[in-house]
C-alpha cells in the first residue's frame, strides 16, 4: 500500500499514521468465527495504523444490564484481552483500552444525543436484529443510543478509520452524520471517520453446520481450547448428512469441515486438502480421517496461539499494567478532545 494512503500530516507538518478504531463488547472467549471476521485483520492491519482497541464494556449494558451480567464483565474483559495479545495483538503497537474507564466518553455521548433525533435511531436496522437476538420487546434508552455512544468511543480518539463489518455500515453512517453536524454547527473539531470495509469474510459456520459460529449457540471452537478440547470437538462435527458410508461420494462445498481446512490449512498443507477433497468426492476417503487431519491443522494453527497465551497468563500483572496504560492514554486523548468540544461550543466557562 502506498504512504499516501495510510498516512495523514498532523498540524505540525510531521507524517502521522491514519488512526483506526475497533473493538469487542467483553461477552466471553473469543472462538475462530471471530479470528476469521476480525482479530487476523487486526493484525494485519496494526503495523500500517495507529490502533485503538476498544473494550466495550458499556455496550454490554445495552442488552445485559443485570447484575448476573455485569459481575461476569472483569473477567470476560481477561479473557478476551488475552484473546487478543494470544492471536498477536502486539501492545507495544496499539492501545488497548477499557471504555468505562474514560467518563468523557458518555459526556461527548450525551452531547452527541442531543444532535440526533429518535426517529433516526429508530430507523437503524441493527436495532431490531439485535432486539430479537436479545428477546427484548422495548428498547432501553440505553440500547436506541447505541450508534450515539459509539459514534462518541470513534470520535473521542478522532478515528479516521473504523474496520466494520456490511452489518455495522448503518452504525457508521450515523457516525459520519454526527461528526459533520457538529463541525458544521461549532466549527471543525472531528475527522469525519470512514469505513474500512475488510474483503468480503464470509461467516464461518459452527461445529453444528447450520448457523455461524456463536459464543451463545454452543458450536464453538475457542481460540482457548486445549488440544484435546479441538479434537473432541472436531471429532463430532457436522459434516455431509446424506453420506453414511465412507465409500459413498461426499459434498464438500458448505461441509464446515472443508470449510475449516481451506481457512487454517497453511500454504504447505493445501495440497493435501485438496487430494482429500478429491477423494472426498469420489467416496476414497472417510469423515473419521478427514476430521483427524482437520483437528492436527486447528493445533498446528493454535499452538503457537497457545504459547503466546500461556506466557501471557504467566504474568497477570503485566495484562493489567498494559490494560491500565492503554485507559490512560485513551483517557488523555478524550480529555484533549472533549476540551476541544467546549471551547467549540462555548461551554468552556472557567477557562
Ligand atoms: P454472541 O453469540 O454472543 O452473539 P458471537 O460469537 O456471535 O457472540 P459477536 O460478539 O456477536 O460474537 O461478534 C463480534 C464480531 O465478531 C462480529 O461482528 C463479526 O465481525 C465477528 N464474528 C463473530 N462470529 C463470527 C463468525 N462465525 N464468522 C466470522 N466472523 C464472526
Ligand atoms: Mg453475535
Amino acid at each position: 500500500m502506498a504512504d499516501g494512503e495510510i498516512a495523514g500530516k498532523s498540524k505540525e507538518g510531521k507524517n502521522m499514521k491514519k488512526r483506526i478504531l475497533t473493538g469487542d463488547r467483553p461477552t466471553g472467549k473469543l472462538h475462530l468465527g471471530h479470528y476469521v471476521g476480525s482479530l487476523k485483520n487486526r493484525v494485519a492491519l496494526q503495523d500500517q495504523y495507529e490502533t485503538f482497541l476498544i473494550v466495550a464494556d458499556l455496550h454490554t449494558l445495552t442488552t445485559k444490564p443485570e447484575k448476573k451480567d455485569t459481575e461476569k464483565l472483569e473477567q470476560n474483559i481477561r479473557d478476551q484481552v488475552l484473546d487478543y495479545f494470544s492471536v498477536g495483538i502486539d501492545p507495544g503497537k496499539g492501545t488497548v483500552y477499557i471504555q468505562s474507564q474514560i467518563p468523557e466518553v458518555a459526556e461527548l455521548a450525551l452531547i452527541f444525543g442531543m444532535l440526533t433525533t429518535v426517529p433516526r435511531l429508530e430507523r437503524m436496522p441493527t436495532l431490531k436484529e439485535v432486539m430479537r437476538d436479545a428477546e427484548l420487546k422495548i428498547p432501553s434508552y440505553g440500547l436506541l443510543g447505541y450508534p450515539v455512544l459509539q459514534s462518541a468511543d470513534i470520535m473521542m480518539v478522532r478515528a479516521d478509520l473504523v474496520p466494520v463489518g456490511k452489518d455495522q455500515v448503518s452504525h457508521l453512517e450515523i457516525t459520519k452524520e454526527i461528526a459533520r453536524d457538529f463541525n458544521r454547527t461549532y466549527g471543525e473539531v472531528f475527522p469525519v471517520p470512514e469505513a474500512l470495509i475488510p474483503e468480503d469474510i464470509p461467516l464461518l459456520p459452527g461445529t453444528d453446520g447450520v448457523r455461524k459460529m456463536s459464543k451463545s449457540a454452543g458450536n464453538d471452537i475457542k481460540l482457548s481450547n486445549s488440544s484435546e478440547e479441538v479434537e473432541k470437538k472436531v471429532m463430532s462435527m457436522y459434516t455431509d448428512p446424506k453420506r453414511i458410508h465412507a465409500d459413498d461420494p461426499g459434498t464438500v462445498e458448505g461441509n464446515p469441515v472443508f470449510i475449516y481446512l481451506d481457512a487454517f490449512a497453511t500454504e504447505s498443507d493445501k495440497i493435501q486438502v485438496t487430494r482429500y477433497k478429491d477423494q472426498y468426492r469420489k467416496g476414497q476417503v472417510g469423515d473419521i480421517e478427514v476430521k483427524k487431519y482437520l483437528a492436527k491443522i486447528l493445533n498446528n494453527f493454535l499452538d503457537p496461539i497457545r504459547k503466546r497465551r500461556a506466557e501471557f497468563e504467566k504474568q497477570p500483572e503485566l495484562v493489567d499494567k498494559i490494560l491500565k496504560e492503554g485507559t490512560q492514554k485513551a483517557r488523555e486523548e478524550a480529555k484533549k478532545t472533549l476540551e476541544e468540544v467546549k471551547k467549540a461550543m462555548k461551554l468552556d466557562y472557567f477557562d
